[in-house]
C-alpha cells in the first residue's frame, strides 16, 4: 500500500514544518484515481445522465467537443498532460454549466453546447476547464476542507458518503467545489494563454460571458463562476498586454452545424 505510506509521510511533514499555501500534497497520480472515483460516482448517480454515444454519428458528435481539447492540448505545454486524461464526457441537460474534477475528467451538459455560439467560444470554456485539472484546483481545494487521509480514504473507496456528497454538488457547484475567486482567475489566465496558441479567437471566451451576464435568467456557470464582468476586464487586460491578436477565427459556421446535428440526435 504504498498511497497509505506516502500519505503517512507527507502527515509527519505537515507536523514538522511551516507548509506554505497553495502546496498540494496528494500525489498527482492519484489525481487520476480520484477522477476515476468521481466519473464512477457520476454515472451511477441518477441526477447526472452522462451520455454513452451508440451511433457513428454521437460518437462523431463528442469527438467533435474532445478535438477543441486535443488542439488545445497538441499546441500548449498543458500540465500533466502526459499523466492526465483531459477526456470529455457530455452530460444531457438544460443545465448551462462544464465542469472538471480531478485527473483532467471534463464534463460538458448539453445544455452549454446549445447557449454558445462559436467553437471558440467553447474552446475557451474547455480551456478553463482544463485548467482547474491541470492546476489540480480539486485536490486543492479539497485537501485544504476535508485533510489528505480523507482524500486518500475518497481514493481508495472508503469514504462512500462523503465523495457521493461531492459528486451530487458537482454540476450546480453548491458547496464542495466552488473554487476560490483566485483559482478561477488561473483558470481563465492559462485558457487565454492556451488559446493564444491556438487556431481560436482568444476573447471569445469573454464574448460568452459577455452574452450570459445579460440573460434574463443567468445560467448556472454564473452562479458556480461568479463575478463575470470581473474575469471579462481580466482576460481584455491579458490580451491587450500582449501582441495584436490576428488571423484566428471563431468557427461559428461549423459550430452551428454541429448544433443542428446535437439537435438531430435529440441531445
Ligand atoms: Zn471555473
Amino acid at each position: 500500500m504504498g498511497l497509505r505510506r506516502s500519505i503517512g509521510g507527507a502527515l509527519i511533514l505537515l507536523a514538522s514544518c511551516h507548509v506554505p499555501a497553495g502546496l498540494n500534497l496528494f500525489p498527482a497520480e492519484e489525481d487520476l484515481r480520484l477522477g476515476a472515483q468521481f466519473d464512477a460516482a457520476l454515472r451511477r448517480s441518477s441526477e447526472y445522465s452522462i451520455v454513452e454515444p451508440r451511433t457513428e454519428e454521437e460518437r462523431a458528435l463528442v469527438g467533435y467537443v474532445q478535438g477543441i481539447v486535443d488542439t488545445l492540448l497538441e499546441r500548449n505545454t498543458v500540465p500533466y498532460k502526459e499523466l492526465f486524461r483531459y477526456r470529455v464526457s457530455l452530460i444531457r441537460g438544460p443545465i448551462v454549466n462544464a465542469f472538471a474534477t480531478a485527473g483532467g475528467y471534463l464534463y460538458v451538459y448539453t445544455g452549454l453546447l446549445h447557449a454558445v455560439e462559436s467553437e471558440a467560444e467553447l474552446a475557451g470554456i474547455l480551456g478553463h476547464e482544463m485548467a482547474h485539472a491541470a492546476y489540480r484546483h480539486v485536490t486543492r481545494q479539497l485537501t485544504a476542507r476535508y485533510g489528505l487521509s480523507v482524500l486518500s480514504q475518497i481514493v481508495l473507496g472508503e469514504e462512500r458518503g462523503l465523495l457521493e456528497e461531492i459528486v451530487a454538488s458537482l454540476g450546480v457547484g453548491l458547496a464542495s467545489l466552488r473554487f476560490s475567486r483566485g483559482f478561477e482567475l488561473e483558470a481563465d489566465r492559462s485558457a487565454t494563454q492556451w488559446l493564444l496558441n491556438s487556431p481560436y479567437r482568444p476573447d471569445a471566451m469573454a464574448d460568452f460571458l459577455r452574452r450570459i451576464q445579460n440573460e434574463p435568467r443567468p445560467p448556472e456557470l454564473l452562479s458556480t463562476h461568479p463575478d463575470p464582468a470581473r474575469r471579462i476586464r481580466e482576460i481584455e487586460r491579458l490580451l491587450a498586454s500582449g501582441p495584436p491578436v490576428e488571423g484566428r477565427s471563431d468557427f461559428r459556421e461549423r459550430y452551428v452545424s454541429f448544433k443542428r446535428r446535437l439537435k438531430a440526435v435529440g441531445w
